[in-house]
């Protein structure tokens, strides 16, 4: 059985060889939060476009600016000030942040070290040649390449595009994900389930994942348990760029997802993967498509997406796959684990002075939606590790909705 990172890999693996090049739609910079770029953004101009000064102060010849110097301020410049004269020899300038520091002068006294009476301005240290200066083209030089096809747009990355009046840019499409549930029990979450049925929370929690993803959910509701049921359902979902099922992957009588993806000509890579929970997951290619079978019990479902499916959607999205947000912590609480699967447990990680410190949460196993919702990570018990004790550094796979 392969291990999660192993299984991950494949995902990664398989997906990479197969992904076309991605549909672009251009999309304007306020709606690109979290879109992938698909073309080049350049500058339109030097950057800063002038000698930028960052503090508040003095614009001075830096040889004239000695400790105690005292020099008579012959004017001022605020940001946005066209400025075009040289400092005079003798003088300095007071000077604004972000405003252009003039020709002549080679450093900037920010105003904590200087006292003023009048027009002289007294130096309480020596300046430095270039301090508090922003030189004209050293962030970027005119027509540089600064943000490149594949990269994710977060806000720093909109903010440059806006800087160098990118209003609108080329973007993959996200990705549509296909999102499946099978069970018989299953029921429509705005029904009233019958006694011993259960409303469709996992193409709830799916669909939102696919969201954060970077994918477009397209939920197709249930089908039944049965094979033309779902193989009607599978074709349906076939249509889009990948397709998630939730539940029918177990070993029981009914599950029955893996032989109507093999009817229609799946490919599997792998059909369990060494962890708790979400061991029967399964991925394979169908007509070209990712599809991933994902157990039904729902801790079970969001497991298995953040492990496998999210990869997925990062490449078909034209990015590379982000590696899974796993950091180190403190053990708040000795565990005891079964071993020989790598378990990832609800659990809630606090940072005391800067230090992570995490702790499992009590719940009733994967069907525990509401333990849940407690937790801000899972904490990762690996498949080697029985017993763990307190104050021993373990790993935590981030809630990246909720941290
Ligand atoms: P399965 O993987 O089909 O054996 O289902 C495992 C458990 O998950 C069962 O208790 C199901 O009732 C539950 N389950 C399956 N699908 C869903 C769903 N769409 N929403 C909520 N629970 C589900
Ligand atoms: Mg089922």
């Amino acid at each position: 059985m392969l291990s999660y990172e192993q299984a991950r890999n494949k995902v990664i693996e398989e997906v990479g060889k197969r992904k076309g090049p991605c549909a672009t739609a251009v999309v304007s910079v306020w709606d690109a939060l979290g879109f992938v770029l698909a073309q080049e953004v350049k500058t339109d101009r030097e950057y800063p476009p002038f000698d930028r000064s960052t503090r508040d102060g003095y614009a001075v010849r830096s040889k004239e600016a000695a400790s105690g110097a005292q020099l008579r301020c012959a004017g001022e410049i605020k940001a946005g000030d066209t400025v075009m004269q040289s400092l005079a020899a003798g003088t300095c300038l007071q000077i604004m942040t972000g405003a252009a520091v003039p020709p002549g002068a080679d450093a900037v006294v920010m105003i904590e070290q200087t006292s003023r009476k009048g027009d002289l301005v007294r130096f309480e240290r020596a300046a430095q040649p270039g301090q508090n200066i922003v030189p004209r083209g050293s962030e970027a030089a005119a027509g540089q390449t600064i943000l490149t096809p594949g990269m994710r747009l977060g806000y720093a990355e909109l903010a440059l595009a806006a800087q160098v009046g990118a209003v609108q840019l080329e973007c993959a499409c996200r990705p549509r994900v296909a999102i499946l549930s099978t069970g018989d029990e299953i029921v429509l979450i705005d029904e009233t389930p019958g006694p011993f049925q259960i409303r469709n929370s996992n193409s709830v929690s799916l669909a939102a994942q696919a969201r954060i993803a970077g994918g477009e959910p397209v939920v197709l509701g249930n089908a039944a348990d049965r094979i033309e049921d779902l193989g009607e359902k599978i074709e349906r979902g076939l249509k889009e760029d990948a397709l998630v099922l939730s539940g029918g992957v177990s070993m029981g009588k009914y599950d029955l997802v893996e032989s109507a993806l093999k009817a229609m000509g799946a490919e599997f890579f792998f059909d369990a993967v060494a962890i708790r929970p979400g061991k029967p997951a399964v991925f394979g290619m169908c007509q070209g498509k990712p599809v991933f079978g994902l157990p039904g019990n729902p801790v079970s479902t969001m497991v298995t997406f953040e492990l496998f499916v999210a990869p997925a959607i990062d490449l078909l999205s034209g990015a590379a796959a982000r590696p899974l947000p796993l950091v180190g912590a403190r053990l708040a609480e000795a565990l005891n684990e079964k071993s020989g699967l790598t378990h990832f447990l609800p659990a809630r990680v606090e940072w005391l002075g800067g230090l992570a410190e995490v702790k499992a949460l009590k719940w009733q196993g994967s069907g525990d939606i509401a333990a849940l919702t407690k937790a801000n990570c899972f904490l990762v018990v690996p498949a080697d590790r029985e017993k763990i004790e307190a104050g021993e550094s373990v790993s935590v796979l981030l809630r990246k909705d909720v941290v």
